[in-house]
């Protein structure tokens, strides 16, 4: 079942969206060869609290954290540790508020300090076919179109992993809806998308092959050549002409413009 949203709920999830911004730009800017990934999820539980909000992923399915902090060759789901972040990682970090009845998602891949030409390039790929994926969530296409756009440029034009098991989703009242919106597809194949849908799109690109496996603790997903993989994540609202992105990165982009031990990722 799809739920179209009214307006009024539309900018309910974008308050949403905002705020998980606003934790990720305020981990953002905390980020730094030492911190560890419980600190950052203490810092984004206090900002999503303060605001009168309840962080979106702490208890779904029994995940027991704020932020799913992914590092390296784990591709999402990781749970943050005591382990401390090093110079030249990646660190996904995928956030979820709910507030006012809405949900919002998104997520962001930082680098920390000195990180290597390959691996930045993935970064940056990665959040560049995000964008490529958001100029198709117009009515009128279909979510085929979405994946196709994501899986064209990452696989075919630079040679990357794109994973299938996982997707992106419709997101409202319920983190995950309908419908699924994988990072791979056939243009012109899935559902036909209209105004009022609300989809979280978020490709996950290996830097190798795009096999994964789960670590041993149950939820984080790594990738089997233990090859790096980047994660960046979008809710967008379909829209007539275009998408209207509800998350927005530059709060998180400022934020590390300010930080010297991490870069903004950027777009090609
Ligand atoms: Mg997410
Ligand atoms: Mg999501």
């Amino acid at each position: 079942m799809v739920y179209y949203k009214t307006k009024e709920e539309i900018e309910l999830i974008r308050q949403s969206c905002l705020l998980v911004c606003k934790a990720l730009s305020e981990v953002g800017s905390i980020l730094k060869p030492g911190i560890t990934g419980l600190e950052i999820d203490r810092v984004a539980e206090t900002v999503i609290r303060d605001h009168g909000a309840v962080p979106g992923f702490k208890g779904y399915n029994g995940f027991p954290a704020t932020l799913c902090v992914s590092v390296n060759e784990q591709v999402v789901h990781g749970i943050p540790t005591e382990m401390v972040f090093k110079d030249g990682d990646i660190i996904s970090v995928d956030c979820g508020v709910y507030m006012n009845d809405f949900f919002g998602d998104s997520a962001y891949t930082f680098p920390i300090g000195e990180v290597s030409d390959d691996v930045l390039r993935l970064l940056k790929t990665t959040n560049t076919s995000l964008y490529k994926a958001i100029d198709k969530a117009v009515e009128g296409n279909r979510i085929g179109d979405i994946g196709h756009a994501v899986q064209y440029y990452a696989e075919r034009e630079n040679n990357y992993g794109v994973v299938r098991e996982l997707v992106g989703h419709g997101i409202g009242r319920s983190l995950h809806e309908a419908p699924e919106v994988p990072n791979y597809g056939r243009k012109g194949n899935g559902p036909k998308m209209k105004e009022g849908l609300v989809i979280a799109i978020e490709p996950m690109i290996n830097m190798g092959k795009r096999a994964i496996g789960h670590a041993e603790d149950g939820w984080t997903i790594i990738t089997k050549d233990h090859k790096p993989s980047a994660h960046f994540e979008h809710t967008v609202a379909v829209g007539r002409e275009k998408a209207d992105i509800l998350s927005d990165h530059t709060l998180i982009e400022s934020a590390l413009d300010k930080n010297p031990n991490v870069q903004a990722v950027g777009v090609f």
